[in-house]
């Protein structure tokens, strides 16, 4: 069974259509790439998963559960990255992942995920004092700290070394082969190409285009 569903799902603000009669499935175990120029929907979509919005039609399924019936449900099975301009400074990633796994009922022990994501070396530093490639790990952590079923990263290499991109992409490797469903938002089509197994376009609202990178790419 597919893990998100859409079907005739329709959203506006105002008179302004962010969403028009998208219809689409993704099974579990994909990483998939939600591409499109701004104002696309790709945000829109993306708040729809995480019942912040609330289409006026259609139907939307997460792990199978009507979340416009049952809207907090599913919540707990999706990670969700944190903006990395919006973190305190003075805190450390320590301290966020000690925050985060309070905020949760079922949470990976913060010890076992700073052994397991290797953050040893700057997790104890404040946040303002650490690279931009480490910052972004403790953020991919926090994401994970839940265990989710459903990762959901919205641009999470930009402004990021070439070193730094390097080891997200490892990183999004071992969730995959772990099992989990990936979604992320992107401008890089070298990163599609190297992660995504599905590719979403969204253009004006809706879906332009849905298929593996090798399909999307012949058709640009
Ligand atoms: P993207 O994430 O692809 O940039 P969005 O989902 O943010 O696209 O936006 C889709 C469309 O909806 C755009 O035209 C945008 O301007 C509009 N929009 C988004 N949020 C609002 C809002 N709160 N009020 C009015 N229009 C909005
Ligand atoms: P992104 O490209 O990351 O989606 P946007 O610039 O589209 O960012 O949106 C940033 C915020 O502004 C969002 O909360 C969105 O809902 C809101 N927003 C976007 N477009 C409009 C709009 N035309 N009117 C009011 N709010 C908007």
């Amino acid at each position: 069974e597919a893990i998100i569903h859409f079907s005739g799902v329709s959203l506006c603000y105002g008179n302004q259509k962010a969403l028009s009669d998208v219809s689409l499935d993704i099974a579990p175990g994909q990483v998939i790439a939600l591409i499109g120029p701004n104002g696309a929907g790709k945000s829109t979509f993306v708040e729809i998963i995480m019942g912040l919005k609330k289409p006026a039609q259609g139907q939307v399924r997460v792990f199978g559960i009507d979340i416009l019936k049952h809207p907090e449900k599913h919540l707990r099975r999706i990670g969700v990255q944190l903006q990395e301009t919006k973190v305190f400074t003075k805190l450390t990633g320590r301290d966020y992942l000690e925050f985060f796994s309070r905020l949760y009922r079922h949470t990976l022990p913060v010890e076992d995920l700073i052994r397991q994501q290797d953050l040893q070396e700057f997790v104890d530093k404040p946040l303002g004092q650490v690279s931009g490639g480490q910052k972004q790990r403790i953020i991919l952590a926090l994401a994970i700290i839940n265990d989710p079923d459903l990762i959901i990263l919205d641009e999470p290499t930009i402004g990021l070394d070439p070193l730094a991109r390097r080891e997200f992409w490892s990183f999004i490797r071992k969730l995959q082969s772990s099992g989990k469903t990936l979604l992320f938002t992107t401008h890089y089509m070298d990163e599609v190409q190297a992660l995504a197994s599905q590719v979403i376009v969204l253009s004006r609202g809706k879906v332009v285009a849905n298929g593996t990178p090798e399909q999307i790419i012949r058709l640009h």
